[in-house]
């Protein structure tokens, strides 16, 4: 008998922290925070408990995304002395992102010795290596195709199998193929993301196309395009897109990329292989003669070489040079993008292109829909009432499946039982009430599912 608990990311994206218990065997998915615009992120709900009076035994970790690694080093803080199994690229960029987390909430949520813990815990795995996780359980990772590392698990717990999708994206993107699928047919639990279950939008193919098309027009016009960007994945997806159209259509682009990017670009270039790397992207970058996807002349990091960074912005932001800046932070709450607010969204030649979902309550969610007068809060520029006068625009860039993306993976895995996680209740329900009622299984039928209520957080 199994109990499966979410201690986050119930009916809500964020926090993600889902625990599998068997009465004799705990083992958890994720350990997530929930990043809330202007406040502390929320941790998962009592998973701190499970850790003190019953203990677990093993951690697995999906991917480096905060809001499924953010809590993990207070595992440690709370007495778990067990190992955290992630890929290389997982525990590296989880590195970064904790580290950063750290310096905007200081020990809001666990001591810094914690995340040395956590780091130094951590039992590394490659996709498709089986690898022991408690006694009657072994683990595989399997490719995700949502950021670099990112996997989906499956589980065989004494022969049953629990699938956990992690966050998928089954469209091609840049640097990934799409999203994997176990070889094994009987998949008894799906525990799936949810984030995309009410909603569908454009290709990557035709967003990448409208981007390219727009962000043409701007430079051929003599503009910046401004691309506030999420550092981890959205940022290196953005550039590559730019560096096809550099290289198909021969657009004539100068692109920068400013804030924590640089970092997680490093990361990257140490996992450039088969493993981690769809080899289709790897061919090209052999094409163009290059080692390394940073290397290209046009692309430039605004980095420590640069002495007077805040002069160097303004500079190329009021020269006649046009440029592509894709810069953090992705929700554009604060970080560099504040500069260019300053000294670039006041033109109305140049473009503010939307490239990462906005969450309600940010900045950008409220740009997306329309304000154009807001006050800057970057350590440089802060407190500037700046008017946007630039073009906005929204390209439907996603890490994430789409619905009917979802639903065709969802009916691939023909599983036995679905619970649905890591969305809001509508999609969490829309999901459930397809698997149940819509799918035609692959033998014809509509197998008789065992209805599992969207996560319940316990009390
Ligand atoms: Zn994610
Ligand atoms: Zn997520």
């Amino acid at each position: 008998m199994f109990k499966i608990s979410a201690f986050g990311a119930a009916g809500e994206v964020g926090r993600s922290c889902v625990l599998i218990d068997d009465g004799e065997r705990r083992v958890l998915l994720d350990c997530g925070v929930k990043i809330v615009p202007k406040e502390r992120s929320l941790p998962p709900s009592g998973i701190e408990e499970v850790v003190r009076e019953e203990g677990i035994d093993s951690v697995i970790l999906s991917h480096a995304h905060l809001d499924h690694t953010g809590y993990t080093p207070r595992l440690f803080q709370e007495g778990y002395n067990g190992v955290v199994h992630a890929t290389p690229p997982t525990r590296d960029i989880s590195h970064i992102l904790w580290l950063d987390h750290l310096k905007i909430e200081k020990e809001e949520h666990y001591l810094t010795s914690f995340l040395e813990t956590a780091l130094l815990s951590t039992s590394l795995h490659d996709y498709r290596e089986k690898f022991r996780v408690c006694d009657g359980v072994i683990a595989e990772f399997f490719d995700a195709g949502h950021i670099l590392g990112s996997s989906s698990v499956l589980l065989d717990w004494d022969g049953v199998l629990i699938w956990y999708t992690g966050d998928i994206n089954t469209s091609k993107t840049p640097f990934h193929d799409g999203a994997k699928f176990p070889d094994e047919e009987d998949i008894d639990i799906v525990i799936s993301e949810s984030t995309n279950g009410t909603r569908d939008f454009p290709s990557r193919k035709v967003v990448e196309e409208d981007f390219g098309r727009e962000i043409t027009e701007v430079l051929e016009r003599g503009g910046k395009v401004i691309a506030p960007s999420f550092a981890v994945g959205r940022s290196q997806e953005v550039a590559m897109t730019i560096a096809r159209w550099v290289d198909i259509k021969g657009l004539d682009a100068q692109v920068y990329l400013d804030g924590m990017i640089r970092y997680v670009n490093e990361i990257y270039l140490n996992y450039l292989d088969e493993k981690w790397v769809s080899p289709r992207f790897l061919s090209w970058l052999k094409d163009q003669g290059l080692s390394s996807p940073f290397e290209m002349e046009y692309l430039r990091e605004i980095d420590e070489s640069i002495k007077r960074k805040e002069a160097f912005r303004k500079q190329i932001s009021k020269n006649a040079d046009p440029c592509v800046i894709i810069t953090t932070s992705g929700m554009m709450e604060g970080g560099p993008v504040h500069s260019y607010f300053r000294y670039a969204c006041t033109d109305p030649k140049n473009m503010l292109a939307i490239v990462g979902f906005q969450v309600e309550g940010t900045l950008g969610r409220e740009i997306m829909e329309g304000r154009r007068q807001i006050v800057t809060t970057n350590g440089f520029g802060n407190g500037y009432s700046v008017e946007i006068k630039s073009k906005v625009k929204r390209f439907h860039f996603s890490g994430h499946s789409p619905r009917l993306g979802l639903q065709e993976y969802l009916l691939l895995l023909d599983a036995k039982n679905y619970l649905f996680v890591h969305g809001d209740s509508e999609s969490c329900y829309a999901l459930e009430k397809y698997v149940k009622h819509e799918a035609v299984h692959s033998n014809g039928e509509v197998k008789a599912l065992k209805r599992i209520e969207p996560a319940v957080i316990p009390s």
